[in-house]
């Protein structure tokens, strides 16, 4: 294989869900909805197949994509960017992530990530020959460590790749953390790359503030989203991202060698799902956090002490009552033995003694799904 891949294996993800599916197990590892997104954007997708749309779409997107993706960020945001030259489609976040980096950093750059941090963040950054440095967030609250994340900085950062809301904690990142960054970001003269694939998923009135909405970043952000998450369509791997003019064009230039174009029957089902009333996402993250209770609560019923999300799909435990001090191997065992799967945080981080008992459970799954998941972990203490 590419020697800078030697350390990372097989994904995470891969690994539990096929676990899951061999033992029969309740699937709260990888994270995907077990139900579709809106009837509106499937059949607008079907549509463009019947109407013959099934030829090469252009390679920054389809203008009809572009241009919903450009009416989003004002509608939310209030944030003004050109479809032609400011926005480009990927095939999901993970090319908006690969093609950003790849265009950013050079070789021994450093780019600065909050620990744990989404597992294709490390790979992508040591394909381009860059050097992480992290700051980690600890259970239970996962805040924003200023001291540490101060030490991360160097003349060499290039790059600061953010998540928020964030895989696998569930912390969306405050206004003065970003401020925080914001600075520290200005002042090493660094890009700010920000993944904000869970935009739409956060509960109880806590609001996402994108990066670039922050006095001054616009010009040293870019913004990387999904319709996967937004949407409850992991498979149809939609992505995007938005910045300067300038990364876009240094974007397709790698993009255009690496996937050329992303399908089009697909983008033109989610540019009609983005173009949805506001009260439709709102309905979205409400059916979740509702979901989100109901794992929570089984998992404290199990005994467990569980960080409570603000935002994402995601829940973090520390699984040490159940026997799972080494959360990577309880969650190898917890298929066959206790009938779910989970994701170890240890996945997510250079430092694994940071997360030694910590599991992610997904909820972005019916309700039946997560009363037997707690049910199965309850039985066993
Ligand atoms: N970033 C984060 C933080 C994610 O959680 C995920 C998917 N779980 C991705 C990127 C990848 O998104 P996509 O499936 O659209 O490539
Ligand atoms: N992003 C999903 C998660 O965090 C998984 C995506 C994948 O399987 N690569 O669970």
């Amino acid at each position: 294989g590419h020697p800078a891949l030697t350390p990372f294996g097989t994904t995470v993800f891969a690994e539990m869900t096929a676990l899951a599916q061999q033992h029969d197990a309740v699937n709260l590892g990888q994270g995907f909805p077990d139900s579709d997104g809106p009837p509106e954007m499937l059949e607008a997708a079907c549509r463009a197949i019947h109407d013959g749309l099934n030829q090469y779409p252009p390679g920054p997107g389809m203008p009809v994509l572009r241009e919903a993706i450009a009416e989003h960020q004002s509608r939310f945001y209030g944030l003004t960017v050109d479809p032609g030259s400011e926005v480009q489609v990927t095939v999901g976040a993970t090319e908006a992530i690969a093609s950003t980096i790849l265009a950013l950093v050079r070789p021994c750059d450093e780019v600065v990530v909050l620990e744990p941090y989404y597992d294709s963040y490390a790979a992508t950054i040591a394909l381009a020959g860059g050097v992480r440095r992290t700051s980690i967030l600890r259970f239970p609250d996962f805040a924003v460590d200023e001291a540490s994340l101060r030490a991360a900085f160097s003349e060499r950062t290039s790059v600061v790749l953010l998540n928020s809301p964030h895989n696998p904690t569930g912390r969306v990142l405050s206004r003065a953390d970003l401020e925080l960054v914001a600075e520290l970001a200005r002042e090493h003269d660094a890009w700010v790359v920000c993944d904000e694939v869970y935009e739409h998923l956060t509960f109880d009135g806590v609001e996402h503030v994108p990066m670039a909405t922050l006095p001054g970043m616009r010009d040293r952000t870019v913004t990387i989203s999904s319709a996967g998450k937004t949407f409850s369509a992991t498979g149809w791997k939609v992505g995007w991202l938005t910045g300067p003019a300038h990364v876009v064009a240094a974007v397709r230039q790698i993009k255009q060698f690496t996937t050329f174009a992303h399908s089009g029957p697909f983008q033109v089902g989610v540019a009609t799902a983005l173009a949805l009333p506001t009260e439709r996402y709102a309905e979205l993250a409400s059916t979740l956090q509702t979901r989100r209770d109901l794992l929570v609560d089984g998992l404290c019923s199990a005994g467990l002490d569980v960080s409570v999300p603000a935002g994402t799909y995601f829940a973090v435990a520390d699984v040490a009552p159940l026997g799972g001090t080494d959360a990577m191997a309880f969650c190898r065992r917890m298929p066959e033995e206790l009938g779910v799967a989970g994701v170890p945080v240890a996945a997510f981080h250079d430092d694994t003694e940071a997360a030694r008992s910590l599991v992610r459970f997904a909820f972005c799954k019916q309700e039946g799904v997560l009363r037997e998941a707690a049910r199965r972990l309850t039985r066993r203490v």
